[in-house]
Formats: C-alpha cells, sequence, structure tokens
C-alpha cells in the first residue's frame, strides 16, 4: 500500500511538470512501477520455492515444519501493537476456539442448505444479530458475503438493477470522495458511474449540498460511510437520508470498517447521532464481522431495511444444463467454516465483551487524538469519532513523519489529496504502553 501511494505521487509530480515529454514521463511511470514491485515483492530471490507438486505427499510433520518456514517470514510484529489497523484483535484464546469450530465445518458449504442447514441456520442468525444491532424492523434482512467489497458491490448491483428497471441507462452512485475504493470497483464492474462528492474541508464529512446538486435522472443510489477510512469521519447521514426521502433514492451507509463499534459506542459511554436504520431514508447497510466483530478474515454482512432491495441482488438463472441455479452473492461455493467461526467469534465475543473492548479503542483513540492535536506543526483532519485519526501538517512533509515512526516500528497508512498518514486503533493497542509510546514517537 505504502509503494502504490507513492507511484500516486510520483504520477501527480509529473503531470505537474510541463517539461517531460511523454516518453520520459513513461519511463518515469516504468520505473516507479519497477521500483513498486520490487519493494512490495516480499518474495527474495535466495529463497528455495514450491513449483510442483511434491511427488509423494508430505507426512503431517513435514507439512507443520514447512509452515512454521511461512510464518516466519512475518518481518513486522503485529502482534504487539506496532501496525494500526489490519489485524483487529488476534486473541489467543479467540483463535483456538476459531479453529476448533472452523474443523467441525472445514468441508461444509451453504451453497448446499440442504445438506448443511447448520451453516444455513449460523448464517441466518449471523444476520439477524447484526440487523438488531443497526435496529433493522421485523421487514429487514441481509446476507453474509466475504467481505466488505463484496458486501458493497452486492448494494451497488441491487440498486444498478433497480435503476434499470426505472429505465435509466447509465446509473450513477452518488458517494463522497472519502468513500471507499470498493465503489470504483463496483462502478467498473457493473457498468455504473462513480460521481465523487467534494467534503467540507474544516471537517472532512460529504458536502451535501453539493450531494444535492448531483442528483440526477441517473441516480440509482446514495452513499455514506459511517466513519470513512482516510480520516475515520462519520457522514452527516441524516442530512443525506432527508435527500433520499425526498428523492427516492436508495441510501447505503458503508459501515464495514466501523460497523461493529458505533453500534455499541452507545453502551460504551461515547453517543453518536444516529447511523442506521433509525434514519428514515438508509435503506442498506454494510458491516465487516472480519474488521471489529473479531472474526476471521472472509466474512462481512450486507444488510437491508426491506426485502424488497434484497431480491435485486439475487441471481437466478433457471436454465442452466446443471439445473436450477441460484445464489445470493458473487460466490457460488462458499466457506461454511468460514460463516461458523464468524458465528462463533459473535456469540463468544457477545455484547458485553464487544463493548468493553469498543469502550478501551474508543478512549484510546481519543487520548491519540487529543495528545497528537496538541503537538506542534501536525494537525488531525476534522473531529474523528471512532477509531481513525488522521495526521497532517501544513509546514512539513507528513510522510516524513511516517518515515520516521517507520523506523521506530509503527506502520502506518500513507494517503493522499491531501497527504496525510492515519493510524486505525484495534484492540492490540489498548494494551498498556503502547498508545504512549505512539504519541511519544510522533512527538519527538
Ligand atoms: C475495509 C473497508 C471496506 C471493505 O474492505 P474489505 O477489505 O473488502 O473488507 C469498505 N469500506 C471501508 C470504510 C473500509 O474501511
Amino acid at each position: 500500500m505504502l509503494s502504490v501511494t507513492g507511484l500516486y505521487h510520483c504520477c501527480l509530480c509529473l503531470s505537474s511538470s510541463s517539461l517531460l515529454s511523454l516518453l520520459q514521463i513513461q519511463n518515469k511511470l516504468n520505473k516507479a512501477l519497477d521500483d513498486m514491485s520490487a519493494s512490495m515483492c516480499t518474495l527474495k530471490n535466495g529463497m528455495s520455492y514450491t513449483k510442483q507438486l511434491p511427488s509423494k505427499g508430505l507426512s503431517q510433520s513435514q507439512v507443520l515444519d514447512k509452515i512454521k518456514e511461512y510464518k516466519t517470514l512475518n518481518e513486522v510484529q503485529w502482534e504487539k501493537g506496532c501496525v494500526l489497523g489490519i489485524v483487529y484483535w488476534g486473541d489467543k484464546t479467540l483463535t483456538k476456539l476459531l479453529v476448533e469450530v472452523y474443523g467441525d465445518f472445514a468441508w461444509s458449504n451453504p451453497l448446499h442448505p440442504d445438506i448443511f442447514p447448520g451453516v444455513r441456520k449460523m448464517e441466518a442468525e449471523i444476520v439477524r444479530m447484526t440487523c438488531t444491532l443497526f435496529h433493522g424492523g421485523a421487514n429487514s434482512c441481509g446476507t453474509v458475503t466475504s467481505g466488505g467489497t463484496e458486501s458493497i458491490l452486492m448494494a451497488c448491483k441491487a440498486y444498478r438493477d433497480m435503476a434499470y428497471e426505472r429505465g435509466v441507462k447509465f446509473p450513477e452512485i452518488l458517494a463522497p470522495v472519502s468513500v471507499h475504493v470498493a465503489f470504483d470497483k463496483a462502478a467498473h464492474y457493473f457498468g455504473m458511474k462513480l460521481v465523487h462528492i467534494p467534503l467540507d474541508k474544516r471537517t472532512m464529512k460529504v458536502d451535501v449540498k453539493a450531494m444535492k446538486r448531483a442528483i440526477s435522472k441517473n441516480t440509482a443510489m446514495l452513499v455514506c460511510s459511517a466513519p470513512q477510512f482516510p480520516y475515520g469521519i462519520i457522514d452527516p447521514i441524516e442530512e443525506v437520508a432527508k435527500l433520499a426521502v425526498r428523492y427516492n433514492l436508495p441510501l447505503h451507509v458503508d459501515a464495514c470498517l466501523g460497523g461493529f463499534l458505533i453500534v455499541f459506542m452507545d453502551k460504551a459511554g461515547y453517543p453518536l447521532a444516529p447511523f442506521d436504520f433509525r434514519v428514515k431514508g438508509v435503506t442498506s447497510i454494510s458491516a465487516d464481522t472480519h474488521k471489529y466483530g473479531y472474526a476471521p478474515k472472509g466474512s462481512s454482512v450486507i444488510l437491508y431495511s426491506d426485502k424488497k432491495y434484497r431480491q435485486y441482488q439475487y441471481f437466478v438463472a433457471p436454465d442452466w444444463q446443471g439445473g436450477i441455479y441460484a445464489s445470493p452473492s458473487v460466490a457460488g461455493s462458499r466457506p461454511g467454516g468460514i460463516i461458523a467461526a464468524c458465528w462463533a467469534s459473535m456469540v463468544y465475543i457477545g455484547e458485553n465483551g464487544y463493548v468493553d473492548a469498543t469502550r478501551k479503542i474508543i478512549s484510546t483513540t481519543r487520548k491519540i487524538k487529543t495528545e497528537i492535536q496538541k503537538i506542534e506543526g501536525v494537525f488531525v483532519f476534522g473531529d474523528p469519532e471512532v477509531s481513525v485519526v488522521a495526521i497532517g501538517s501544513d509546514v512539513f512533509d507528513i510522510f516524513r513523519l511516517s518515515n520516521a515512526l517507520m523506523s521506530k516500528g509503527w506502520n502506518l497508512n500513507h494517503q493522499q489529496f491531501p497527504s496525510s498518514i492515519h493510524i486505525c486503533c484495534t484492540v492490540l493497542h489498548t494494551q498498556p504502553g503502547v498508545a504512549d509510546q505512539f504519541i511519544r514517537d510522533v512527538r519527538e
């Protein structure tokens, strides 16, 4: 991710230079790409690689020995909390439970609910528990997907098809410029146009007036984030929802990142403005169980306020030679083991566990925010309320700060337009001393 951002910066400075010929620009781009693949490639020369199947299968102990080698390829010690984001918990007792549960359902596949009714029931329960957290009514519903990207793809696909039905030929997604890149992917995959709405520069929330001006007969959906990835800010959902109601448009709230924090913040003592199905006009919500839901990677939930929206997500092929085929989301076969492990995380942690984790994470983030705001030469973007704090500077190149922090073992996210770095607090950073060390290192 670091290198990709670096590449974009390179493109930016090139395009602003009128002296370079196109050829020189292409050469520089090629070089940037080479540098990028060299620095991204963690596969080093000199390692031995498995390039074909062993002619005779390995013994179990041989496999386990080999696995140890792969595990020691990690250069970053995420367990200690120096990676900001990425691993959301990693608790050892939870890991043990998840491995056992995964084992019990390793061979199951919800594509065949008749054969695996247990997985089907767990999936339905994950959806219902999540609907309840987001105050969905009796008609609310949803599906479990493979991750936030798939949840977002599904909502966009559903609203595209609704727009098609209305006779719209070129459906548009109106989303804040800070919205997750999965919406770009959805637009790319589904032949939609993503219209980026600017942010209020002071609050970093979407400019609602600009959103209103962008609404046209081609608009298929409106989007808000709760919170967005770059600055950790929640968009003005109630105001955008009023537009959605007035213009009869669906509104998707992307709570992929912080969904499993914001629903517990009230009980953790950090109340927020309403962001979920309590707000009239919010028609769908994406929330990642594999982030702050503390489930293993490969699971997320897409929720709808009403079944009438979800039906547009489904795919049915009645005349396939292989038989009538229906599937709810992008995947065909799906990993029942991951669904079981997700279900187990949720019921093992329970409301008390989530509220505790949320309280710790939010108090740690607030402390980091307040302390960073006191440091001369840097500033915090907007007033982040959840777990992300983005740092910028008007007086020096902020990436020099992240390089300095990297040399102290911290791994931060690099962002662009404007240049900033962000930290994303997880349970790992609530360990004693971690936040204090981070603040000391930034100050230094
Ligand atoms: C992580 C994230 C997503 C989806 O990401 P996946 O990597 O596909 O799970 C969507 N929106 C936001 C704001 C995110 O942070």
